[in-house]
């Protein structure tokens, strides 16, 4: 079993497009709003897409967003956070006698999976680094514990780290060109 899903990914949600394909070009429907999740690369992700289908002259246009979280470890201290994701959507699929025109390609059955493109987005969208929310406290450089390091207990044991420390720029003082 465990073989199998690390082989091919599985649909995740499968749109029959028969009806829309029967149109003429101009044709639109909404898909109700669905809901997606998977996890990549240890971080999960969450969405909702808000999805409406168009038909082209070569096939499908697919527009919408999806609002979306991701939960992962915050980049500074490593607890778990969650930052909200928004992707917009906007991809033609072709019908399959167009291969070869596009990437995207309408699959058997008429069949699409807008899932699997709502992951796809959301990946794309999402933060390549986490941060708590509010942000969490500053590491202390010479100690590392939840406190700035101005306040170091760990500064005042050792008057050659004092003296360092003042000679350091100060929180918030950036190096900036003069001239
Ligand atoms: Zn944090
Ligand atoms: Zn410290």
């Amino acid at each position: 079993m465990e073989d199998d899903a690390a082989i091919s990914r599985p649909p995740v949600f499968v749109v029959d497009l028969s009806p829309i394909l029967a149109e003429s070009v101009g044709g639109t429907f909404s898909l109700a709003p669905f809901e997606v999740e998977e996890l990549i690369d240890g971080e999960s992700f969450h969405g909702v897409g808000h999805l409406r289908i168009d038909r082209t002259n070569r096939g499908v246009r697919i527009v919408g967003v999806v609002d979306g979280r991701q939960v992962g470890a915050c980049g500074r201290c490593l607890a778990a956070t969650t930052a909200p994701l928004e992707a917009a959507i906007d991809e033609e699929a072709l019908e399959s006698n167009r291969a070869g025109e596009g990437a995207l390609l309408i699959g058997k059955g008429n069949s699409i999976d807008i899932g699997r493109l709502a992951l796809e987005a959301l990946d794309l969208a999402r933060h390549l680094v986490l941060s708590c929310t509010p942000p969490c406290p500053e590491r202390c450089g010479l100690c590392g514990g939840e406190h700035p390091a101005d306040a170091c207990p760990e500064r005042s044991l050792d008057p050659r780290l004092a003296g360092l420390a003042s000679l350091l720029p100060h929180a918030g003082d950036e190096e900036a060109p003069i001239g």
